[in-house]
């Protein structure tokens, strides 16, 4: 079938690649069962890719339906899977419906194409399309997913490959349109000729991998550093977290003098709600005080989880002009949230100490004072928020 050694050599070689790759896949989803329905997506992507390859070098100029229609339709499915993949790893919205409606309407075409016998051009054309759509709207999904919890620069180079090989075949579309094109290139595969036809198959099949790769192992690490940043109850900053974040933001002070300043916050009579409601209610009035606090700061302020029924809120830039002002506003926003449980009203309310950064503080110092303007609300009857006394 294929007359040219080296190109028979690199189709062996796509298949194997394809292939290999679709088995570490099906591993990743089963025993192992990491992101094992993104997995089982990828797996699926190389399989059809592999499967779509090799009908493809089946290709001959007269055109039949398996090794036209059923090559580009698994070499398209290939491309979708990817993209639902991506989805579901980062649990982004599905467009499994929009997807399968364009991938309908190209094999409507190319069904037509062929029985029309029109030139092979207007169905690499209606392929270039479609492979682009599908490649440029997971590329950027993947880009969205990574910006979101790695930054701008990771998510251009984990993107990258797939916006490419969408540019790629945008360019092919182009290409296919000029006046005069030959379209021998596109057709067959066992010729010397083809040779940069098949390295750019095995450069696909890689770069595929690579960024499917890449966006498993984000996921995985942003799971990790959800766990060990975050706590699980309200998805506030936990008690490791906030205390680096003021180590930065002591440094930034020493630094440059950017004034920051502190809020320790602890909700009053809170035994009482676990007692008389349960736990499931105090649970419930925590993700509550959760939310409020995080909706009443700006979106530069820090909230965390401190301790049990304890927030420390970190506000930088924020002088001790400003922060009596946040604190009280922020003692009356819980106070007046009610939160209803089993028909039952639970009302919140919280005994605040405030602090801003002064010269010769410590960080640590800074939370003790806080601590104790928080027992001084207390003491003067709840509440309350109260200055921090400087000793
Ligand atoms: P005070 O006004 O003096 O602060 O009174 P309090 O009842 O709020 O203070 P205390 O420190 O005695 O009680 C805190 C309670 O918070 C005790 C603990 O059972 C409860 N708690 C701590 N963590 C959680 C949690 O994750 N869920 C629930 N439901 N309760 C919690
Ligand atoms: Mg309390
Ligand atoms: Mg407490």
């Amino acid at each position: 079938m294929n007359s040219h050694p080296g190109s028979e050599l690199l189709i062996s070689f796509i298949w194997l690649l394809a292939l290999v790759a679709g088995i570490a896949w099906g591993f990743m989803t089963r025993p192992l069962r990491i992101a094992p329905k993104a997995s089982i997506r990828f797996f699926f992507a190389n399989m059809s890719l592999s499967a779509g390859i090799y009908l493809l070098t089946l290709r001959t100029a007269d055109a039949n339906l398996l090794n036209w229609l059923l090559a580009d339709m698994a070499i398209l499915s290939s491309f979708m899977l990817i993209g639902w993949g991506i989805q579901q790893l980062f649990k982004l919205p599905s467009s499994v419906k929009r997807d399968c409606l364009i991938l309908l309407l190209t094999c409507a075409l190319m069904l037509a194409g062929q029985l029309q016998q029109l030139h092979p051009i207007f169905l690499g054309v209606v392929f270039s399309v479609t492979a682009t759509v599908f490649l440029f709207s997971a590329s950027q999904n993947n880009f969205q997913a990574i910006q979101k919890d790695f930054g701008f620069v990771a998510a251009c180079l984990m993107s990258a490959p797939l916006f490419i090989i969408s540019v790629i075949f945008f360019a092919r579309t182009l290409i296919l349109l000029w006046p005069g094109t030959d379209t021998d290139s596109f057709v067959a595969t066992d010729t010397a000729e083809a040779m940069p036809l098949l390295w750019s198959y095995i450069i696909l099949t890689l770069a595929i991998n690579i960024v499917m790769i890449g966006g498993a192992l984000a996921r995985l690490v942003a799971k990790i550093r959800q766990f060990a940043e975050r706590d699980q109850l309200t998805g506030l900053w936990n008690r490791r977290a906030v205390l680096k974040k003021l180590q930065e933001m002591h440094e930034q002070w020493q630094k440059h003098h950017t004034s920051y300043s502190l809020i320790l916050l602890d909700l009053d009579h809170f035994k009482l709600i676990n007692d008389s409601l349960g736990h499931d209610a105090g649970d419930a009035a925590l993700r509550r005080c959760a939310t409020t606090l995080s909706a009443v700061v700006r979106t530069q302020d820090l909230v965390s989880r401190y301790g049990g029924e304890e927030f420390l809120l970190l506000f930088p830039g924020v002088t001790a002009t400003e922060l009596p002002h946040i604190a009280e506003k922020i003692r009356t926003t819980l106070a007046g949230c009610q939160l209803i449980w089993q028909n039952q009203p639970i009302e919140l309310s919280a005994s605040l100490g405030y602090i801003t950064v002064y010269p010769g503080a410590k960080a640590e110092q800074l939370l003790t004072l806080a601590d104790k303007a928080m027992y001084q609300a207390k003491a003067e009857g709840r509440n309350k928020a109260c200055l921090a006394i400087i000793s």
